[in-house]
């Protein structure tokens, strides 16, 4: 069950707010994950539970913080293991700077704290789905997985842009780009549209009016989830070269440490 942190004001944090760090699982239980992640079948599906259903009502109350802010009402938790790791809302007004979306935020934070083989196990939520700005850093910070409520579907980079399931990234640039994530889509469908509609009624009309923000399915209940691609040998390959680099760079600080002593 996961572990949701109360109610807090992210902007006091920068932005953010993180309530506590979690640990990476250990290199010999990741080795054995990544010997069986390997290959070009579908990665094992993961399917919605309590957890994301809590995720998700903290990216409701992230977004209702934001509209309280005078921002659009946008919220984002990064969770690893099912403990927040870096959670974010909209400061594009605040900071007058496009680039500020949530997602982004709560991104940049957790490769601080757990790098880019952390984030590989980690899940991204947001109260709508990820525009394609916002879909492009999640394919470059390798997140596996990405929950959303409401779909996007003039500016989404799943369902507009697919950019969230694009294969020809990850098969060509896998230095780079992640595998293809799980995609999640119609959590807590309805407290995401009432955070929107408390915060503007006319504007929510004028957004259902203009098919801005809708459900993801045709069943305005259900919850959809597109599997993820396993990493490619090529992932598997980088991600060991990564590894090493890392290894020779302690070696390296411990060997400077050394001489200056
Ligand atoms: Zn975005």
């Amino acid at each position: 069950m996961a572990t949701r942190q109360k109610s807090e004001d992210p902007v006091r944090h920068g932005g953010y707010c993180v309530p506590r760090k979690c640990s990476v699982t250990d290199s010999s239980t990741l080795e054995a994950t990544l010997a069986l992640e390997t290959g070009d079948a579908p990665a094992p599906r993961r399917s919605p539970g309590a957890s994301d259903a809590a995720m998700m009502t903290r990216c409701i109350e992230l977004s209702r913080i934001a509209a309280d802010k005078g921002e659009y009402p946008f919220g984002t938790v990064i969770a690893f293991d099912g403990e927040i790791v870096a959670e974010g809302i909209n400061t594009t007004l605040r900071d007058a700077d496009v680039t500020r979306h949530a997602e982004v935020i709560a991104l940049s934070d957790a490769q601080k704290r757990l790098g880019r083989e952390g984030l590989r196990r980690c899940t991204l939520y947001s109260n709508i789905e990820p525009c394609a700005m916002c879909a492009y850093c999640i394919r470059e910070a390798w997140i596996s997985r990405v929950v959303y409520a409401l779909a996007s579907p003039v500016m989404g980079g799943h369902s507009k842009w697919n950019i969230l399931r694009d294969d020809g990234l990850s098969k060509r640039i896998p230095e780079v780009f992640g595998a293809v994530p799980e995609v999640v889509s119609g959590v807590l469908l309805h407290e995401a549209q009432q955070a929107w509609r408390d915060w503007s009624p006319f504007a929510w009309q004028m957004i259902k009016l203009r098919g801005l923000l809708t459900a993801p399915s045709a069943q305005d209940n259900d919850i959809e989830v597109q599997p993820a691609r396993s990493l490619s040998l090529r992932h598997y390959l980088h991600i060991l070269f990564m590894r090493g680099r890392q290894s020779r760079n302690r070696i390296a600080r411990s060997a400077t440490l050394l001489d200056n002593f």
